[in-house]
């Protein structure tokens, strides 16, 4: 690990360098000329500020910047679940702000959600905010947070005129399309990440979900096992960039949710998957997939499942770095797993996110190394 990689506000790392840096850091990220600052004695010292100095510039070339959205953009859809028709719009939010979901039907502050774990009230088929005094509540937040997350958008406001997230085509593509529609701005502000500390994991039954210390980015491997002959056994490993959407943009965003057929029946009776159709889900019966066309990919199931987790994921407030793995992992056991990891302050580090920990750039996977092994 250089001097990049490393946290460089751990205070139990530091040497007499890293002080140096952390002041001259400080002085250059709050404008203060770094010349006429009052030197110490010697030229050991000299050279010492000199080094310091370096490093703060390499750093500050190196951290990245808060991104937010360019301009308001808005879209109209049916909630899968809800069935209603509701008006998305994604909006530009300031610094530190995080995403916020506001509920512009409904008047009062207790409208405004944040995307975070402590938020989750409802992860059965989807992932629902509420707000536990009010009521107030969104649901299918996260293939629009997987696609806010895998475009780095850290601060933004999602205004909804309803109970539910527009399902769209089933997928995260088209949230992405209307990111890139609205265009994105660099903020006046380093972001920061969430570093994986020690591992951390939840299980349910034959289904688990981990999150293991990284180098840098974010890990994730995914397995999948369903009785129907239509999905079978199908595992997918991918690494994302924080820096760089491509491998989310061409291996994840166009994978679709899915269901059995004979489960649909079922849910519309508990009041899910009301607004669901062949053109927002892929329906699966026995050995066929029901969809005109098919699948976009072999393993479009799991494609879909990982979409799922960067969504959960990405509850934690900030991007991972961190590994994580999931098998058969639903939204509450992604979202409990969140929650656990936070719980636990010995778990995780806040850092701030170079280029260097936001990509895993030696060891990255080569494009398509999922496999379907049905
Ligand atoms: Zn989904």
């Amino acid at each position: 690990m250089n001097a990049l990689t490393r946290d460089p506000f751990a205070k139990d790392q530091m040497t007499r360098e890293d002080q140096m840096t952390r002041e001259a850091l400080t002085q250059a990220l709050t404008d203060t000329p770094l010349d006429g600052r009052p030197e110490a004695e010697g030229a050991e010292a000299e050279s010492l500020a000199r080094r310091a100095r370096r490093r703060v510039s390499d750093m500050l070339s190196e951290v990245l910047r808060q991104k937010t959205l360019a301009r308001p953009i808005h879209c109209t859809g049916v909630g899968l679940h809800s069935g209603r028709k509701v008006t998305l719009t994604l909006a530009p939010a300031p610094v530190d702000s995080g995403i916020t979901f506001v509920r512009t039907d409904i008047a009062g502050a207790r409208t405004v959600l944040p995307a975070l774990a402590g938020q989750v009230a409802d992860s059965r088929l989807c992932t629902v905010l509420a707000n536990p005094d009010s009521g107030v509540s969104v649901a299918t937040i996260e293939h629009l947070m997987a696609a806010l997350a895998a475009a780095g958008i850290d601060n933004a406001e999602v205004r909804l005129n309803g109970p539910e997230v527009p399902a769209l085509d089933g997928s995260a593509r088209p949230f992405l399309f209307l990111i890139d529609c609205a265009g994105t701005i660099e903020q006046e502000a380093p972001r920061q990440a969430i570093e994986v500390l020690r591992p951390v994991g939840v299980a349910d039954g034959p289904a688990s979900a981990t999150l293991a210390p990284a180098e840098s980015g974010l890990w994730l491997d995914f397995a999948i096992d369903f009785d129907s002959a239509a999905i079978g056994r199908q595992q997918f490993s991918l690494a994302l960039d924080h820096g760089d959407d491509a491998a989310f943009r061409h291996q994840l965003a166009a994978a679709r949710t899915f269901g059995l057929a004979e489960d649909i029946p079922r849910m519309r009776a508990a009041g899910l998957g009301l607004g669901g159709s062949l053109d927002n889900a892929v329906v699966v019966d026995g050995a066929r997939v029901l969809n005109d066309g098919g699948l976009r990919f072999a393993d479009e199931f799991v494609r879909h499942k990982m979409l799922d987790a960067i969504g959960d994921l990405s509850l934690a407030g900030a991007p991972l770095i961190g590994h994580y793995t999931g098998t058969r992992a639903s939204h509450a056991l992604n979202t409990r797993l969140v929650a656990t990891l936070l719980a636990s302050p010995d778990a995780w580090r806040r850092v701030p996110l170079t280029r260097a920990r936001a990509a895993q750039a030696d060891s990255r996977p080569a494009e398509g190394t999922g496999r379907a092994v049905a």
